[in-house]
């Protein structure tokens, strides 16, 4: 049978290790930090001394080649670690992993030029510069990118670009952003109006208004006034009219890699509902005797099981080189909207505990919120998903090509 659903024990070893090094060391580092809260500089510190174990450790940046100094996972095996490493909220940042760095990644190693790799790419790899990526406009919808107003004039060596950004996540602190801004007055296709370029950070022109404050609180997603910067010519990143196919093609691995953590909050979340069931009495029993507690249960472990098929699936298909588009949007629609069920559930169970900051279920419940639009809004995947079947079903006189095109 062609269809094992083990890892090879090579990758088996490298998820229980990212386990063990999540439990030993990026948990207890992630409570000190919790007491110290506010303390920036001891954030820092922490951070920078995970960092150190996980090269000692051999975690280091997981997802990128040997060559840049990483572990050179493909995508299925990067599930098996990921979701591991996602257990701790810092667990991606020890091993430098997090977002949007990791989609950044990608980007410029499929991309970038190989001068654009060693002043842009090596440095992030190498955990010494952060970056961003700087798309999302507030006067139009961020789901339709061919509707940005960010303007990129070409004018001698260098291009002129005006806009207005926000939501720009590691805005603060970062050493350079990724850019899409509108270049084609009249392209071909409304997608091939925009371009990504490389801006070195701080610039003159690209002006940081505020960290905008979130229902999450205070986590760096700054809005951006861009005011006559000048980037010079060769900072593009592809060609002119590429910034929607490459942001297509990075949002593919950057939105499977956003489902690989959430399974890792998500499994989180299942633990801590069946241990609290299991201590908690009330009216004669545990909570876990309970059968509207057990469907709770029940309802989360399906899905949860659900969860974890589907982004294997979706890695499989990427690591083979087929088309992932579907596959991936399902799975960040099913993955968003289960990790918001299930940490819910588990506030549930947990009663005002849940509700309370004890416990990192709120918080949890506080980034689930955003899966929901960020990187692809619910309701355009759905569009999209749909169109897939119909298109399908007009093709085959079957459906079943869009369900995955599984062996089925
Ligand atoms: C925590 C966080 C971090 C982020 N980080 C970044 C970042 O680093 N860089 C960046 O560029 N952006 C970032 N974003 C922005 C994010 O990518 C956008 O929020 C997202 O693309 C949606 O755009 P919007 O907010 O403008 O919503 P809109 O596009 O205005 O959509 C609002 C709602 O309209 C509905 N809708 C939209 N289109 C359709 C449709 N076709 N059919 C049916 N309904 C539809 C959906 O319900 C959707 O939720 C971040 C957002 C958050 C919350």
């Amino acid at each position: 049978m062609a269809i094992d659903f083990s890892f090879p024990p090579e990758i088996d070893a490298l998820r229980l290790k990212m386990r063990d090094f999540v439990t030993e060391v990026v948990r207890p580092a992630e409570a000190l930090v919790a007491e110290r809260e506010g303390d920036r500089r001891f954030l820092v510190k922490s951070i920078i001394e995970m960092r150190v174990a996980a090269h000692d450790w051999g975690l280091w940046l997981p997802h990128m080649p040997a060559e840049y100094g990483g572990m050179g996972l493909g995508h299925v095996a990067m599930a098996a670690v990921s979701a591991e490493a996602a257990k701790s909220a810092f667990g991606p940042y020890a091993v430098n992993a997090q977002a949007p760095d990791e989609g950044n990644m990608h980007t410029l190693l499929h991309w970038a030029t190989d001068v654009q790799k060693e002043k842009y790419l090596r440095p992030l790899c190498n955990g010494v510069a952060r970056s961003c990526f700087a798309m999302t406009e507030p006067e139009v919808a961020g789901s339709d990118p061919t509707l940005i107003q960010t303007r990129a004039v070409l004018d001698g060596d260098s291009w002129v670009v005006n806009g207005h950004k926000w939501f720009i996540s590691g805005a603060s602190g970062a050493k350079f952003a990724i850019l899409i801004a509108r270049t084609e007055e009249d392209p071909e296709i409304p997608q091939a109006a925009n371009s990504a370029f490389l801006v070195d950070l701080p610039s003159t022109g690209w002006n940081v208004v505020r960290d905008v404050l979130t229902m999450a609180g205070h986590h760096n997603h700054a809005e951006i006034r861009i005011e006559n910067l000048r980037i010079p010519r060769e900072n593009i990143i592809g060609s002119r009219g590429q910034g929607h196919l490459l942001g297509q093609a990075r949002l593919g691995p950057a939105r499977l890699a956003h489902c690989m953590r959430w399974i890792g909050q998500a499994e989180v979340a299942l633990d801590m509902m069946v241990d609290r069931a299991l201590k908690r009495f009330a009216h004669g029993s545990l909570l876990s005797e309970k059968q509207g507690i057990q469907w709770l249960i029940a309802d989360s472990t399906m899905e949860l099981y659900q969860c974890k098929l589907m982004v294997l699936h979706a890695a499989y298909k990427i690591d083979r080189g087929e088309d992932f588009r579907s596959e991936v949007s399902m799975t960040k629609h099913f993955v968003a909207n289960s990790l918001g069920r299930i940490v819910d559930r588990a506030i549930q169970v947990h009663g005002a505990l849940g509700y309370s900051l004890d416990t990192p279920l709120a918080r949890m419940s506080q980034q689930a919120r955003w899966a929901r639009f960020a990187d692809g809004a619910d309701e355009v995947h759905q569009w999209r998903i749909a169109q897939r079947t119909i298109d399908a079903y007009k093709r085959d006189s079957s459906t079943r090509a869009a369900t995955g095109d599984l062996p089925l």
